[in-house]
């Protein structure tokens, strides 16, 4: 049997989940960060600066706006959404998580193939920390620092070893060069943080550097998918493997049964992706 995240109804929501202001190492005022993606017609945004809670108290805007924070230590960088009270940093990473957990905020590991050795996160601590909600896929900000924004050969290592753990795309701002290069789409009833918070940690959401998708349908034995914009959409299994591909914008794929899991990547105009979540196979 076939586990999609996708359940109930509601509408697809977009947001940035990892962005800085002057409080840390951003360019742009809190001001100046929500006008910005106001602009871009964003539905959310977090505020994520390196180890402090920004307040967004009192900010005056039609998007959702959740605090939160990026709790940065030499031990890795863990975004954390709708955070309130400030963790201390140089705890060890599980225990940061799950303080995390503990304030109902959701743990996302950052930027996990950032640096010269590709290795923000190594990748036995990716397996053994628990309770994290999931990784960037793609952190935007990296497309211009050494390393990888993408993120999904980390992922696939993670979900063949059995570990249910969600994507995230996500611009990580510091500038205005890294405006709306990657973001998460949340399917919600309505934008509250409650339900934003839900999603994210349910999975009903996807991550996008451009692409997007119409439709997300599964049922016992086949997924089907429509992506507006995509020219090829890819079926991954287990260790990463393409199990079909077409250069289209529809596709659908008819369960065999021994994939374990099954995500769908769609590659758009301009090098554009989006990544669905797994979809897993249980044993009735
Ligand atoms: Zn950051």
């Amino acid at each position: 049997m076939l586990v999609s995240p996708y359940t109930g109804r509601g509408r697809w929501l977009r947001g940035n989940l990892h962005a800085h202001t002057t409080n840390s190492d951003g360019k742009f005022s809190l001001d100046e960060l929500v006008r910005n993606y106001e602009a871009l017609g964003y539905d959310f945004l977090v505020i994520t600066d390196h180890n402090k809670i920004t307040s967004v108290e009192g900010v005056n805007s039609d998007m959702l706006i959740l605090p939160g924070c990026e709790i940065s230590s030499d031990k890795g960088h863990i975004v954390a959404v709708n955070l309130r009270e400030p963790i201390e940093p140089n705890r060890p990473s599980q225990e940061v998580i799950d303080a995390v957990n503990a304030q109902g905020g959701v743990a996302i590991l950052a930027h996990p193939n950032w640096g010269e050795n590709f290795c923000h996160w190594r990748q036995e601590n990716l397996a053994s920390l628990r309770n994290y909600a999931g990784i960037e896929v793609f952190n935007g900000n990296i497309l211009r620092d050494s390393g990888s924004p993408l993120a999904s050969d980390r992922w696939d290592m993670l979900l063949s070893m059995g570990h249910k753990c969600w994507c995230y795309g996500v611009d990580d701002t510091h500038s205005e060069l890294d405006l709306a290069n990657g973001w998460t789409m949340v399917l919600a009833d309505d934008i509250n943080p409650e339900g934003i918070v839900e999603a994210l940690k349910e999975g009903r959401c996807y991550a996008s550097s451009g692409v997007f998708f119409e439709a997300i349908e599964t049922n016992e034995k086949s997924i089907r998918i429509v992506a507006r914009n995509a020219d090829r959409i890819a079926f991954v299994g287990r260790h990463g493997r393409w199990l079909k591909w077409v250069n289209d914008k529809f596709a659908s794929y008819r369960i065999r049964g021994d994939e374990v899991y099954i995500r769908v990547e769609a590659f758009g105009p301009h090098g554009s992706m989006a990544w669905t979540q797994p979809f897993f196979l249980i044993s009735q």
